[in-house]
């Protein structure tokens, strides 16, 4: 994991108010951390208060975020519905590293997908978790491994869905 990359750091308005008196609280809106404190407090309180609520704010964030087992299971799933529970591998998971979407190195077992698929619907994440699957079966991407590949019947829209997140990801800039 790279902590740089991932280390929560909004955009920060204080908002000092005369009403309060010593309770400081904040939100998250649109992105920009307010955090909320008595016109009476010193700028170093204001600014350590700011600091414990963006750091409680990450973990409450870090506590959403979709996980390796999320990803297990729905692994586990796909392999018991289309696989009739025969593939096994030895290792999945999240990771920064991956080219595209996901990756699957077959002589291991281990299966990779990209982080950035998080905040992805789980039928385009499922999509990709198949497409890795079936690479335990067939290593390359011939006829064979297409006709066990289509039998996941969101296959098509996941396809679109992908090369539009992809087409947008270059606009902006991204990889
Ligand atoms: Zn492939």
């Amino acid at each position: 994991m790279n902590n740089h990359q991932n280390s929560f750091s909004p955009p920060i308005r204080i908002l000092a108010t005369r009403r309060r008196r010593r309770t400081v609280s904040a939100r998250l809106r649109s992105g920009v951390l307010e955090v909320m404190v008595p016109a009476s407090m010193s700028v170093a309180e204001r600014e350590r208060w700011v600091e414990l609520m963006r750091e409680r704010i990450e973990r409450q964030m870090r506590r959403k975020l979709p996980t390796d087992q999320r990803l297990a299971e729905r692994a586990k799933r796909l392999n018991d519905r289309y696989f009739a529970g025969r593939l096994s591998w030895t290792s999945i998971g999240y990771t920064d590293t991956v080219s595209l979407w996901g990756s699957c190195t077959f002589t291991i077992g281990a299966i990779r997908v990209a982080s950035r698929m998080k905040a992805f619907p789980d039928w385009v994440v499922d999509y990709v978790l198949m497409h890795e699957l079936t690479h335990l079966v067939h290593s390359n991407h011939g006829p064979a491994f297409h006709e066990m590949l289509d039998r996941y019947p969101m296959a098509e829209r996941a396809k679109g869905y992908l090369i539009a997140a992809q087409q947008l990801s270059q606009m902006q800039g991204g990889a």
